[in-house]
């Protein structure tokens, strides 16, 4: 038989309850835990189904546009002057990003399980746009919940989400932003769990959120792994990847979990540099992020001393987050991948130095990826091999970059 699409229990984490080693688990209102019994259950049944697995497959293929490939940047390679530097095109899937892999697998699944409502919650617009998609092309009625502050200022993703036929929910709790859409989307679900599926954007979340996100997102490595192969005729001696809430990068990861001599880099968002109390890197500061729960799993979260959940700041809304999905925080714990941070000004840097040395405009998600490879790329041979993870493409954010560059560009 055929490899199925998407493979089941292709790691040794997380255990039957979610967890990666401390991490993860399942920190839910009682009345949301047979909601998640029954999601594992059905999630399951549909991976061991040919029929589903060949659906997802020939979605990916022939409209999401997968598999994306991989582009080997020789002018950057040579300008640094070090390792041969590779971009798995995440970018140039449907909607611009890596989201869509997630969106459209969770979709499948609502529709195999007869769940005709389906909400998400979305802090810049991106997941909103990829549930929006994957739920007009499947003829699902989709609801997204957005923190009324992001609605303000991420417009033509709203615009967009519209056009597609989904409702836009404003959130005007808390801070109005990503977090509290979440617990918006959550009381949603508690609330309508018959008939409503909850498509969530990232790994995180109650189990089976992290493992569910991580297995639909793997076909990023899985498609890299025998791409780079190919085209380096090696493995990648670095595979780097930006990490918000995890997706893209335990997307890629995965492949090489087993692969000891490739090195897995995680880079957070630094803002305004980690030593201040203006960024998203929930791994860099002990002093400002510690174990907790946020959003129903257990893993890093930036809290003050009273466990309140601290403000976040990223250039990049997409890394903007209190918390990291848990296998993230498994993974750092068993030195299988280590994570760094880029500050905003390094990422605006790395999204120009791809754009003018590669013609490729990276998100400023991406940016972040890109601008630790910058660091290391001259350090290394000139036969080693980075494999960079561009999880997406930069339209989305020249707003923010012409605000920033306008008129310097001269
Ligand atoms: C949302 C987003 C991210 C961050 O989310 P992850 O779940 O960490 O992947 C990264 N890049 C792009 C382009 C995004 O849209």
């Amino acid at each position: 038989m055929a490899t199925p699409y998407i493979q089941p229990h292709s790691a040794d984490v997380p255990n039957e309850r979610g967890y990666y080693g401390e991490f993860g688990g399942r920190f839910v209102p009682e009345t949301i835990v047979p909601a998640l019994d029954e999601l594992t259950a059905e999630y399951e049944k549909a991976l061991a189904d040919p029929a589903f697995q060949a659906e997802l497959a020939h979605l990916q293929k022939t409209y999401v546009g997968r598999p994306t490939p991989i582009s080997y940047a020789k002018r950057l390679s040579e300008m640094l002057g070090g390792a041969k530097i590779y971009l798995k095109r995440e970018d140039l899937a449907h909607t611009g990003a890596h989201k869509i892999n997630n969106a459209l697998g969770q979709a499948l699944l609502a529709k195999r399980m007869g769940k005709q409502r389906v909400i998400a919650e979305t802090g810049a617009g991106q997941h909103g746009v990829a549930s929006a998609t994957a739920a007009a092309l499947l003829g699902l009625d989709c609801h997204v919940y957005m923190g009324s502050v992001d609605i303000a200022r991420q417009q033509p993703n709203v615009f967009r989400m519209k056009l597609m036929g989904a409702e836009v929910i404003p959130v005007e709790s808390g801070s109005k932003t990503l977090k509290d859409a979440i617990n918006e989307a959550m009381r949603d679900w508690v609330t309508n769990v018959r008939n409503t599926f909850y498509l969530l954007g990232s790994a995180l979340g109650p189990h089976p959120y992290p493992m569910m996100v991580r297995d639909f997102q793997s076909v990023i490595g899985t498609e890299a792994k025998e791409q780079i192969l190919e085209i380096a005729g090696q493995l990648p001696d670095v595979c780097i990847a930006c990490v918000g809430g995890g997706s893209n990068s335990i997307g890629i990861f995965h492949a090489f979990r087993d692969d000891e001599n490739v090195e897995l880099i995680g880079v957070e968002a630094g803002g305004h540099g980690t030593a201040t109390d203006k960024h998203a890197a929930r791994f860099a500061n002990p002093d400002i992020s510690r174990p907790g729960i946020l959003h129903g799993t257990r893993s890093f979260v930036m809290q003050n001393e009273d466990g309140q959940i601290r403000e976040t700041h990223s250039i990049s809304a997409g890394l903007d987050y209190p918390s990291v999905g848990p296998e993230h925080a498994y993974l750092r714990s068993m030195e299988r991948a280590f994570y760094t941070a880029a500050t905003d000004e390094e990422a605006l840097a790395a999204f120009r130095t791809l754009s003018e040395t590669e013609g490729i405009i990276p998100a400023l998600e991406s940016s972040h990826a890109v601008a630790e490879a910058l660091k290391r790329a001259p350090k290394m041979s000139k036969d080693s091999v980075i494999l960079i993870n561009l999880s997406g493409r930069g339209d989305k954010d020249l707003d923010t970059v012409i605000k920033i560059l306008g008129d310097k560009l001269g």
